[in-house]
């Protein structure tokens, strides 16, 4: 864990995974090996006794993944005190995927007889893992309207084996959000632990540690990443003893451990966090503003937009508002189809959080596989287009968002 403490987001990402290697290599070293050496047996008990177990093996860690881990943990704790008024601290596990790290969240939190209680509009990867995985070990899954307190005290209260609930935040593709702070307040109230996916809005924007929650997830892949060139996961909790236990136990049995030279990009990446993150929100303001006052599109879900039902509770909790919108086309399921087609800067492509802006249609991609009643539910309707909006310059954006409206023929 590193113990550098930095005043602004920038300088923590670029030295928080410092030079200290033997050989004085700028960036940090890949160190691509799936088995550590020793010198003797001696140096091998030691090791083996030891609390780092990121020198033996791989699956259990390794210097490239603590470097990535190091950032991410920072990033989430900066400026941030323990109830003893110390800086906070944390641990976070890299996986090699956000389902990977999801799955050690959930299985090394919940087994048969437990229940865990989420909301609507999740990610599509996170809903099938808790009904098609979950459930199938005998955990019951209860999704709400969770914004409803009273509702939340109710459900806790008839289900005692309420172990868990589990916040995505704003939630990609809807942009719906939940009050971190007064649904923490009433679980642990009740005894019950709170995690967060933190995916869309990053560290940059909202730290779900000072608003109380026991776990951070990731899909590192997106924003953390920002450049789309590899999948990563990261798992996050301040309760050291139970992250170095249990959570180390399932992560390293599940078998879902990073690779360096995934690592290696994500440090990378990583290092551009907040110049990408300001270029990004502030485009996507401009972008939601111009297509908020086009005539072909019935609803633009953005939380910076006072219309958005959430925008209250994003300002309570968010630095500024998260880049990804997502639009509906009066025209429905065909001016959606033809408005991708006709694209020419912005990239076809589902993922979200790089460079570039991303366009996709959640009914026919990553939500096809969830029954339709259920998605129009969740607000996932048929001509639905996400936007993740990249740092391009905005005048292109603009011109390429005009032309594609006007080719679709609305
Ligand atoms: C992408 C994503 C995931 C899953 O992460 P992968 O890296 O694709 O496994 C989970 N939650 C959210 C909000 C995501 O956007």
């Amino acid at each position: 864990m590193s113990k550098k403490k930095f005043k602004g987001i920038s300088t923590l990402t670029l030295h928080t995974a410092g030079h200290e290697n033997d050989n004085f290599s700028h960036t940090t070293p890949i160190y691509a090996t799936s088995t550590f050496t020793f010198n003797s047996t001696d140096e091998g008990i030691e090791r083996f006794k030891g609390e780092d177990k990121s020198r033996l093996y791989t699956r259990w860690g390794n210097p490239t993944f603590n470097a990535a881990q190091d950032v991410i943990a920072a990033l989430e704790s900066h400026g941030i005190n323990n109830e003893k008024g110390e800086p906070l601290e944390l641990l976070a596990y890299l996986h090699s995927s956000g389902q990977a790290a999801m799955s050690t969240l959930f299985l090394s939190n919940l087994s048969t007889g437990d229940t865990l209680i989420s909301h609507y509009s999740l990610y599509g990867g996170t809903q099938e893992l808790m009904q098609k995985i979950l459930v199938a070990t005998g955990v019951t899954i209860i999704l709400i309207d969770i914004n409803d307190l009273a509702l939340l005290e109710t459900t806790i209260k008839e289900n005692p084996n309420a172990k868990l609930i589990h916040l995505e935040t704003p939630a990609n593709p809807t942009l719906q959000c939940v009050d971190i702070e007064a649904i923490c307040s009433v679980a642990h109230k009740h005894g019950l632990k709170v995690s967060v996916d933190n995916t869309v809005a990053t560290p940059y924007l909202q730290q779900p540690f000072a608003l109380g929650a026991d776990f951070v997830f990731h899909s590192a892949t997106k924003f953390l990443n920002g450049h789309g060139s590899a999948l990563h996961g990261v798992l996050l909790g301040k309760d050291l003893e139970f992250m170095k236990t249990k959570v180390w136990k399932w992560h390293v049995l599940l078998g879902g451990n990073a690779n360096a030279f995934d690592s290696y990009l994500l440090i990378q990446g990583m290092k551009t966090l907040e110049i990408r993150m300001e270029k990004h929100c502030s485009n996507t303001a401009k972008v939601a503003a111009y297509l908020d006052a086009h005539p072909a599109i019935a609803q633009v879900n953005y939380t910076g937009l006072k219309s958005h039902p959430h925008h209250a509770i994003a300002n309570k909790q968010m630095k500024q508002h998260a880049p990804l919108i997502s639009f509906e086309l009066k025209g429905g399921i065909d001016a959606g189809m033809k408005f991708i087609d006709a694209v020419e800067v912005c990239t076809r492509a589902v993922s979200l959080g790089t460079v570039d802006t991303l366009v996709s249609h959640p009914a026919s991609m990553t939500h096809m596989s969830i029954p339709k009643e259920e998605r129009i539910k969740y607000g996932i309707t048929d001509g639905l287009i996400r936007m993740s909006v990249g740092i391009e310059n905005f005048e292109d954006l603009e011109a390429d968002l005009a032309q594609a409206l006007a080719k679709a023929g609305i």
